[in-house]
């Protein structure tokens, strides 16, 4: 078909052609047009949307990857805000209740566990930023004095003395070493221990005397106790001994007046003075209560003195005075955290362990990062490098300064690998939509074209099936003028002319019953009348009609029918249109060979074993004609198709002979077959299976059969 070239060149070649006139060029230019329209609406309706889809979806896979990377990043802002809120959130909480106490007159150093579990000790400065209540700047002993005085003469006499138990003596010692020496410290230490050892000789009063008088002493001995405070303790111990009740009263009077007291950073002597008298005392609240609190002043003290040269550098440079009324401020050592604070009259500064403080903030981090599968949260020291993949950072100060806490992708190869895998997935989803597209537009045109070589067909079918009637019928009326005018003279022209007359019309009735049939079968109406006989019978009758007929009668046509044919149920009628078709093709398509032949036979009635069945009647109708090519031996049983064989073309037909006889012989279970070769010949194959039983309905009743 000229619409299956639709080669530019050839497209030229027929766009020049028609131009000239020639009518067939024009013919195809104007189906050709049909094509370029439908090529054209194609493109506007699935070329164009899927260009479009192609590009927003690139556009739209780009926008996704954005996105996510946006969501991701959002969620590491979110995450390092989250965790500086809540560090914002604990520091005001702190700081608040550090001023409600402060202004609601409660001390600072009793409500430490109140104020923060990390809080380690409190510190009061005075105006100057020197150390005030509780604890004062350290003084510390000096080694070299403690020496001195551990040699002195003295005192180690008065000791030998005191080791030996001999009370009396030992008195007398520290007497006359309290007299040798000028330093005063050593001086009260050797009164101190006369007054001890005159008490265990027996002289207690005179030992209270001494104590008495030392009370007041803030003289410190080498151990850094306050001579008056130990004093205190004996002259309590003593009077515990005769009034357990007045001792009691003076033992808790001690621990109190300790615990108020300021302690100096340095020395320790108030808490063990103080636990030596909370120890004399009875189990109890108080008791208790005392010991718990001296614990926490000690602890304190721990902190202090090991804050302490950290504290006196702060003091040296004045940044402790520097900070505004009301406010904190922060400094990073080691070991803590510095928080400080005053009021107007008041300042104070607050030790946090700030190990403490950043194992929590780095649990808080895991916990906060675990609440998220995408990204995680860290601290990150001041001077450690920011990690690569850091998606957001949110400094710490002014709670911890120079800390941050950074946040990335809890796993960036997972992130990207997802990311990887939707962009593929986006661009498989296009692939796949063009391809459908593409597929969708193929098979599209190839319906259309289907649609417009069936259009061509049925119009060539018409054409052909005019020609088809005019011919017949003008010989028809041609020879039956002739007669009637008398024009054939003789009886050998009028027998002639009877035998046109009669083929002519036997080829109209033939055409007819062809498209009648055609149009039954194309309608689904096509009735059968079957009935048990000798299709051997029905064959012969058509090859007789054939030889008969004026178009075969130049032709020789070897018949060969077996006697022993079974009889099996056929359409007479049906199967004889069928083998008229064969014959009349024959006659058509291998005239010049004069030659057709017909063969009845039975095929495979004996199965291996003796057992009947599967076997068939087959019906050969062989010319030696033009043959026809192997790509169209398909193509010849199909509706109004006729082959593009010039020598085919000549002759005259209308395409619906062989497509009858595929049809009849499906209604009697059977098929048609072909062989055939160009320029040789060709062989149609009936086979009529002899297992064959039609459906009870187109059965003619038994009285009919003949
Ligand atoms: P028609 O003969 O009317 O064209 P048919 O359906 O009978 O229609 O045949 C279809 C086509 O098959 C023919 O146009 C012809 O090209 C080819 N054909 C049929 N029988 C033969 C034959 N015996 N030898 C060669 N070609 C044949």
């Amino acid at each position: 078909m000229a619409t299956r070239d639709l080669g530019p060149l050839s497209l030229l070649k027929r766009l020049i052609a028609a131009r000239r006139g020639d009518v067939r060029a024009m013919e195809d230019v104007y189906h050709l047009r049909g094509v370029l329209t439908v090529i054209v609406v194609l493109s506007a309706t699935i070329g164009l949307p899927g260009l479009m889809l192609v590009y927003y979806g690139i556009v739209g896979i780009r926008a996704d990857e954005l996105a996510s990377a946006a969501d991701v990043r959002h969620r590491a802002d979110t995450a390092a805000e989250a965790f500086k809120g809540d560090l914002d959130a604990q520091f005001s909480t702190f700081k608040d209740r550090a001023l409600t106490r402060l202004t609601s007159g409660q001390s600072v150093y009793t409500g430490q566990k109140e104020l923060s579990d990390a809080l380690r000790v409190v510190f009061r400065f005075d105006n100057d930023g020197n150390l005030a209540e509780p604890f004062l700047g350290g003084g510390g002993i000096d080694p070299r004095e403690d020496q001195t005085f551990l040699l002195f003469d003295g005192w180690q006499e008065a000791q030998k003395a005191e080791q030996a138990g001999e009370w009396d003596r030992a008195a007398t010692a520290y007497g006359n070493a309290a007299r040798q020496t000028h330093n005063r410290r050593d001086k009260e230490r050797c009164l101190y221990n006369r007054a001890r050892a005159l008490d265990r000789a027996g002289q207690t009063r005179e030992a209270e005397a001494i104590w008495q008088q030392q009370i007041e002493e803030k003289t410190r001995d080498l151990y850094g106790f306050r001579l008056g405070d130990l004093a205190r303790l004996q002259l309590a111990q003593t009077k515990f001994r005769r009034d357990p009740a007045g001792g009691q009263e003076d033992l808790q009077a001690l621990t109190d007046s300790l615990l108020t007291a300021p302690w100096e950073i340095g020395r320790g002597g108030e808490a063990a003075v103080a636990r030596r008298a909370i120890e004399e005392l009875p189990s109890g609240d108080w008791k208790a209560r005392a010991q718990g609190r001296v614990d926490e002043r000690s602890s304190q003290l721990y902190w202090a003195e090991r804050l302490q040269p950290e504290l006196d550098t702060l003091g040296a440079k004045g940044r402790l005075l520097r900070a505004d009324t009301g406010n904190f401020v922060y400094m990073r050592t080691d070991s803590a955290l510095w928080a400080m604070t005053w009021t107007e009259s008041e300042q104070y500064a607050f030790a946090l362990d700030l190990r403490r403080l950043l194992d929590r903030y780095r649990a808080m981090a895991a916990a906060d990062g675990g609440a998220d599968d995408v990204v995680r949260a860290t601290l990150l020291a001041p001077d450690a490098p920011v990690p690569p993949d850091t998606l957001a950072r949110a400094s710490l100060t002014p709670w911890l300064p120079g800390w941050s806490v950074v946040v990335g992708a809890r796993d960036p190869a997972a992130l990207a690998e997802q990311q990887a895998s939707q962009r593929r997935r986006g661009f498989g989803i296009i692939l796949l939509s063009l391809t459908m597209i593409v597929v969708g537009t193929v098979m599209s045109t190839r319906l259309v074209r289907r649609e417009l070589d069936a259009a061509r067909d049925k119009s060539d079918f018409a054409a052909h099936v005019s020609h088809e009637l005019r011919s017949p019928l003008t010989q028809i009326r041609l020879k039956a003028e002739a007669l009637q005018l008398g024009l054939a003279t003789d009886d050998a022209a009028r027998s002639r002319h009877y035998d046109i007359i009669v083929r002519e019309s036997e080829r109209l009735s033939r055409l007819i019953d062809n498209i009648l049939d055609f149009s039954a079968i194309e309608l689904g109406k096509k009735r059968y009348s079957f009935r048990i006989g000798d299709l051997g019978l029905t064959v012969a009758r058509c090859v007789e009609q054939a030889r008969v007929a004026m178009e075969t009668k130049a032709m020789t046509i070897d018949f060969e029918l077996p006697d022993d044919l079974p009889v099996i149920w056929h359409d007479a009628d049906a199967v004889s249109q069928v083998v008229i078709n064969l014959l009349s093709n024959a006659a058509k398509y291998g005239q010049q060979s004069g030659w057709i032949g017909v063969r009845v036979r039975v095929t495979g009635t004996e199965e291996p074993g003796g057992k009947k069945g599967g076997g068939e009647i087959c019906v050969d109708v062989s010319d030696r004609g033009i043959g026809i090519a192997p790509a169209e031996q398909k193509q010849v049983f199909d509706q109004y198709y006729r082959s593009s064989d010039p020598q085919a073309r000549s002759k005259k037909g209308t395409g619906i002979g062989l497509t009858i006889v595929r049809y009849i012989m499906e209604a009697h279970g059977g098929h048609v077959g072909i062989e055939s070769a160009p320029g040789v010949g060709s062989t149609f194959t009936l086979h009529f299976p002899l297992s064959f039983t039609p459906p009870s309905a187109n059965v003619l009743p038994a009285s009919v059969v003949p």
